[in-house]
């Protein structure tokens, strides 16, 4: 038997660790942490290690394996020491308690079977029918994504770039400024919606969001119903004075019946220490929870568990651009929408991202920016390429290695300089140099690929000749281009991604540095 009094402060530890690495994940904005450090904290994660493991065969994809097997040991601990978001709802139970009178006091909830039930099937039926977005909206990995890099992530370079802007008042350059290019308003509507549940579940009940909502919470529940060690009541020790059922945050001791509904205990391991006379155990043991519907629930088990393993106030962008006299006429038609270098196509890129939004914390330039209704209501939230806001950069892979679930895969440097993620379209009738008679060339200018090049026009000017064979779809010469309201040149996505030519002249591969932005 485990001493009581360690157990807990095992889970203490390793749950600090866990948040504060999986924070520092979505808030690195310098590329401090190693690949491997990020891996070994999110190849644990469930939901992105299933996705992973129906994309690619990998060491990350083994997390489910890693997580099964220790919830048919231990129980549900993946609840309290590795998901960020059930760590996060402890903080704030432990917060809500700093402003009440008198100590909260939990007490037995009954659970709420169909709801949690039928929330799991829906969510697996969903993935199966495409909708993936329906499990990323609700998987905890993904809803701490959001609220790291939509609401702690902007207030974090705010912070930063105030310190900054003091130490370089007095002539001190310790501290570098982080650029911040803009900000999802629907993405932070999202996310203030569901934290506000969260929050205020876990406030006023403990872990009701895991034991009601979470589709993960659910699925490790059937699970931990079977795990060979169990928190139990002893018949005789246990004199049911509730001591261990006010600390229980999951509400699921029951001190009248003396039973523990295993399914709903998130392995905190509070009540072993709450109990003065040794009657909570931690032991291997069969099952005594007075849940009557164990067949049904083994029923449930055995149908949704194989289903959902298989299924499941910074820098402004301050660009002074060459003012037009005359507006554009022509809008832009894109026929679909960029999905990032890696993601292979549309349909594969839907079907996989779950919108954890890691790829929008880690993206250098910022390009990537979480998607209204551009993939249809299936993407909702799903990041895409904006190139209103900024560019890919060419020489840049960061989003396929961090991505979870397989949605982007990893590209070699040699690969992304061809990986083809759309087109170039040029309207003419648009472009400054017809529109005002002007010089421009911004476009040509910060094509990496020279896939747009500057042509005698008129004698005295040159004006952009684009060849779509040899364009990336990085998307710098739409985010160049300086006419409004419509662009004179755009990227249309591939609906499948496709390897461009190579460049005729490969000493024209001038590629952007990283630290480079338009001079202009
Ligand atoms: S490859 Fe492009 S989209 Fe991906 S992180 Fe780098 S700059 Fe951003
Ligand atoms: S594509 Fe981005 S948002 Fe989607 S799963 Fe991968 S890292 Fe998360
Ligand atoms: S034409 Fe535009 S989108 Fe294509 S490679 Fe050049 S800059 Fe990138």
């Amino acid at each position: 038997m485990f001493k009581p009094h360690n157990l807990k402060k095992l889970r203490v530890f390793v749950s600090i660790v866990f948040l504060l690495s999986l924070s520092f994940i979505f808030l690195d904005t310098k590329e401090t942490f190693p690949v491997w450090f990020r891996e070994s904290f999110l190849f644990l994660q469930l939901v992105p290690s299933v996705i992973q493991a129906t994309t690619v065969i990998g060491w990350m994809a083994l997390g489910i394996l890693v997580v099964i097997i220790l919830t048919l040991l231990f129980g549900r601990i993946y609840c309290s020491f590795i998901c960020p978001l059930g760590i996060l709802q402890d903080v704030i139970t432990r917060i809500a308690n700093l402003f009440r009178k008198k100590k909260r006091r939990f007490r037995f909830l009954k659970a709420r079977n169909i709801l949690r039930y039928s929330l799991l099937i829906v969510v697996v039926a969903a993935s199966f029918s495409g909708f993936i977005i329906i499990l990323g909206w609700l998987d905890p990995f993904s809803v701490f994504g959001r609220f790291m890099t939509h609401a702690v992530r902007p207030v974090y370079i705010y912070i930063n770039n105030g310190i900054s802007s003091l130490l370089f008042s007095i002539n001190n350059y310790w501290l570098n400024p982080i650029e911040f290019r803009a900000y999802s308003w629907a993405s932070a509507g999202a996310v203030v919606a569901l934290m506000t549940l969260v929050v205020w579940m876990a406030a006023a009940y403990g872990r009701q969001y895991c034991n009601t909502v979470c589709p993960v919470g659910t699925f490790l529940g059937l699970l931990s119903k079977f795990s060979l060690y169990k928190i139990r009541l002893d018949q005789q020790l246990c004199n049911s004075c509730g001591l261990c059922q006010q600390v229980c945050k999951a509400g699921c001791i029951n001190t009248k019946e003396k039973s523990v509904d295993m399914s709903r205990c998130v392995g905190c391991y509070n009540c072993l220490t709450a109990c003065k006379s040794n009657g909570v155990l931690y032991s291997i043991g069969l099952p005594i929870t007075s849940d009557a519907s164990h067949n049904s629930s083994r029923r449930q088990f055995l149908g949704s568990s194989a289903s959902l393993v298989i299924a499941t106030a910074g820098l402004a962008n301050t660009i002074d651009q060459p003012q037009h006299e005359n507006p554009t006429t022509i809008p832009e038609e894109k026929n679909f929408p960029v999905s990032p270098p890696g993601s292979k196509s549309l349909d594969h890129f839907v079907s996989k991202c779950i919108a954890c939004h890691l790829c929008v914390s880690v993206c250098p330039k910022q390009v990537l920016q979480p998607s209204l209704f551009e993939y249809g209501l299936k993407g909702f939230l799903q990041p895409r390429m904006d190139y209103h806001t900024s560019f890919c950069n060419f020489d840049c892979t960061l989003c396929g290695e961090a991505c979870p679930t397989g949605a982007i895969l990893p590209l070699t440097l040699e690969q992304k300089h061809v990986e083809q993620i759309g087109k170039v379209v040029f309207i003419r009738r648009n472009c400054i140099v017809r529109t005002d008679l002007t010089d421009c060339g911004a476009c040509s200018e910060h094509c990496p690929t020279k896939a747009v090049i500057m042509v005698p026009w008129r004698k005295v000017l040159l004006i952009p000749e684009v060849k779509p064979e040899i364009c990336i779809g990085c998307g710098a010469c739409e985010y160049a281009c300086p006419t409004k309201p419509f662009k004179a040149i755009y990227v249309d996505g591939n609906k499948v991604h496709q390897i461009a030519d190579k460049p005729e002249v490969l000493e024209q591969l001038a590629a952007p540095k990283p630290e480079d932005d338009f001079p202009f």
